[in-house]
């Protein structure tokens, strides 16, 4: 429709400190946040391979989520919001849909958020199929000499800077 947006979809990073810390990597497909947890966090340097476990799919609204989940619920602890922005799915040759992608196993993205910016892919391993891998591309955004889940530790919301 005129002046109507074109619809962005967001992606978001959880940092979750629950019985072990873990980045929540979700993007948002078809109204739905696609999830996966990544024991390192993200790495901005193309020879890292993040694993990456694909986890249920979370509602959009809990991507502005930050807080404490009480002891007793499930994933009990605090989480911030350690990135956010929009993303752009690059497809394949085949054309695929991103959510096609996903079942094949290679999703191929742009971030733009604070942190994360530029190319990446998420690929699936073999044997276990909720096992991924999450790399940066080797573009202007790349950075070998820094581990941004260290060097930038905090929530990307201002009234979380720390
Ligand atoms: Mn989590």
């Amino acid at each position: 429709m005129m002046g109507e947006r074109p619809h962005k979809p967001i992606f978001v990073v959880q940092k979750h400190q629950a019985r072990t810390l873990h980045y929540d990597f979700r993007l948002e497909i078809d109204g739905v946040l696609k999830s996966w947890a990544i024991p390192k966090g993200p790495s901005l340097n193309p020879a890292e391979k993040r694993l990456a476990i694909m986890v249920e799919d979370h509602d959009l609204s809990f991507g502005d989520f930050e807080g404490t989940i009480p002891e007793g619920d499930y994933g009990a602890g605090e989480i911030i919001i350690w990135d956010k922005g929009f993303w752009e799915y690059l497809p394949d040759k085949q054309r695929a849909t991103a959510k096609e992608a996903i079942g094949n196993g290679k999703l191929r993205f742009l971030l733009y958020g604070m942190k994360l910016k530029g190319g990446w892919q998420l690929a699936r391993l073999r044997r276990a199929k909720a096992e991924w891998i999450l790399t940066k591309n080797a573009d202007e955004h790349a950075d070998d000499t820094i581990d941004i889940a260290k060097s930038s530790p905090s929530s990307v919301l201002s009234r979380q800077r720390s």
